[in-house]
């Protein structure tokens, strides 16, 4: 049986975090996007791991859309799995 996302409270909590860092880094002049590199290599990871919804598009342990969460800087995978590839590739 395919994994369920976590209930709705729990996304919409998940997606203001992340906001509240687009935000915190957007008021900083910080730039809030990654650059494709590491979009591909974010979608790397989902592409191959548990969690990945069977359509495909979100991701079960956060509930987050991915092709809009893998390109903000301030996004975290849950489980760690892009930052585990960002740091093998240093
Ligand atoms: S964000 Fe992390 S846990 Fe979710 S599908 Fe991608 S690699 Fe898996």
């Amino acid at each position: 049986m395919a994994e369920e996302p976590p209930p709705y409270t729990e996304r919409l909590k998940n997606l203001a975090e992340t906001c509240k860092e687009v935000f915190k880094q957007h008021r900083l002049g910080q730039g809030i996007l990654i650059p494709r590199e590491e979009v591909i290599q974010r979608l790397e990871c989902c592409d191959v791991c548990l969690h990945l919804m069977p359509n495909k598009k979100g991701c079960a342990k956060c509930g987050c859309l991915l092709s809009v969460k893998v390109r903000f800087k301030a996004a975290k995978c849950p489980i760690g799995e892009w930052k585990k590839k960002k740091e093998k590739q240093k």
